[in-house]
């Protein structure tokens, strides 16, 4: 049985469900898995699955307190919804393999874990005949995904914060548009990060989270990390049977460090992994922990890749118990010194695989023209950072995979700047347009947002 613990030890050990139904550990940390299972003899059996059968063989390593004809169920329902059979497809376009994880039904790669985190609610709260107040923080793409995998449904209701005015607007109409009664979208008067420490701090008010039933859907949430993880060994196995190669280099977008650390879990379940590049945009902060070990807080930039407008990565605290070794007396100091310095530093920063750099506006808005004008295709801006930053690590020998997180229609004013042209569309996009929205405006105050939850809930 895998067994989940807090990264500051301070919880007794959960089981797959109690994991994915607390969210964050009760002593304000995150859950691990406590052991991750090697997957090294499985590789052979495992690499002509098709996506659905994968996802199932990686999930259950890790769920295994739900039956396997259920999580058979819920995996092909959750991937039978993607508008490509491969669910997330490869294609090769120049140098590198574009990932493609935006054929979901919000064009983002969040899907991929929420479409899979509401059927696994829904399921465990049906056995066990309970309701769930959802709360999330948004800097776009996990709102609107989070929306799609919940709404309505009987048994949840979802508060989605973002920062007011700094989503796209395609972005804000994906949230906004959706009317059903269970979702409430709330724009609240300040920054991502402050979105963040509010959903932490509800989740933290432990007399509050109890009598509210609060979930989370943020990838704080083991199930989204565990969710992420299957892509990485469909990708290289895609790559490594086109190519002949016998490892494969991955460079992911990043920003609140949730997707590369399920990359950073294949490499660790044997997932012959030369380079796992973790690529930022101007908000660098990770990008300067890998090059110098010091992870030191600033101030948030806006720029064209949004959802990696971040300053503190809720899943770092992960990482920094993988680099403590499971101790997690040394994360407690680690995340304290954090609080009281505004920094931390670690002795080492690059496990194993790990590489990481930063792509700013110029190059962000170069590879999209490069890309459109030599190989004819299409990247959004956060998968340019990726891409930018990943040509750094080219190899001859070893091909390199590169997440597309968004599809460029969500981000056509970026296409625009970058390409002069208008070109970035998509039917689910334009249908958007003149539909009714909803929407509620909050201060960044904590208690305010909990009045507007305990109202709804008042409210039935
Ligand atoms: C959320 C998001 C990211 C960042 O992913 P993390 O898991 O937070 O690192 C990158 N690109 C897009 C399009 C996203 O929506």
């Amino acid at each position: 049985m895998t067994r989940y613990v807090s990264t500051r030890g301070g919880v007794e050990p959960l089981t797959f469900k109690e994991a994915v139904m607390s969210g964050l550990a009760r002593d304000g940390g995150l859950l691990m898995p406590e052991r991750v299972p090697s997957a090294a003899g499985e590789l052979e059996r495992w690499r002509k699955l098709p996506y659905a059968d994968l996802a199932f063989e990686v999930m259950r390593l890790f769920a295994d307190d739900i039956g396997a004809s259920d999580l058979r169920g819920l995996v092909e329902k959750s991937y039978g919804v993607f508008r490509h059979p491969e669910v997330t497809p490869t294609v090769p376009v120049g140098p590198v393999h574009v990932l493609e994880l935006f054929h979901g039904p919000t064009l983002a790669f969040k899907d991929v874990a929420l479409q899979f985190l509401g059927n696994l609610f829904e399921h465990i709260l049906s056995e066990a005949g309970g309701f769930m107040n959802i709360v999330a923080a948004t800097s776009g793409d996990t709102g609107s995904a989070a929306i799609h995998g919940v709404r309505g449904r009987g048994r949840m209701r979802i508060f989605v914060m973002h920062p007011r005015g700094r989503v796209s607007p395609v972005q804000e109409l994906q949230m906004t548009t959706v009317t059903d009664a269970n979702v409430h979208n709330l724009a609240v008067e300040g920054t991502f990060d402050d979105c963040q420490n509010i959903v932490k701090d509800l989740f933290n008010d432990l007399a509050f989270r109890d009598e509210c039933g609060l979930g989370a859907v943020n990838s704080i949430n083991w199930a989204r990390v565990l969710a992420q993880i299957v892509y990485y060994f469909y990708a290289a196995f895609r790559v490594m049977d086109k190519t002949g190669a016998d490892k494969v280099s991955f460079t992911v977008p990043t920003g609140n460090f949730g997707d590369v650390f399920a990359g950073y879990m294949a490499c660790r379940m044997g997932l012959p992994v030369e380079r796992l590049v973790l690529a930022t945009n101007e908000n660098d902060i990770l990008a300067r922990y890998f090059n110098t070990g010091e992870y030191r807080t600033g101030a948030v930039a806006a720029t064209l890749s949004p959802s990696m407008d971040i300053q503190v990565a809720s899943n770092f605290e992960r990482y920094l118990y993988c680099l403590a070794e499971a101790d997690p007396r040394q994360v407690k100091q680690w995340m304290g010194s954090l609080k009281s310095a505004g920094s931390i530093t670690t002795p080492g920063a690059c496990h194993g695989c790990m590489a990481a750099g930063r792509g700013d506006t110029a190059e962000t808005l170069f590879m999209i023209r490069e890309f459109w004008e030599r190989h004819n295709y299409l990247l959004d801006p956060h998968s340019a950072v990726g891409v930018a930053v990943g040509a750094r690590f080219l190899k001859e020998s070893v091909p390199m995979i590169c997440l597309a997180t968004a599809h460029p229609a969500k981000f056509g004013e970026a296409i625009l700047r970058a390409t002069g042209q208008d070109l970035a569309r998509h039917p689910l996009i334009d249908k958007l347009r003149g539909l009714p929205t909803r929407l509620e405006t909050a201060p960044a105050d904590t208690a305010a947002v909990a009045a507007i939850i305990r109202r709804a809930i008042a409210e039935g």
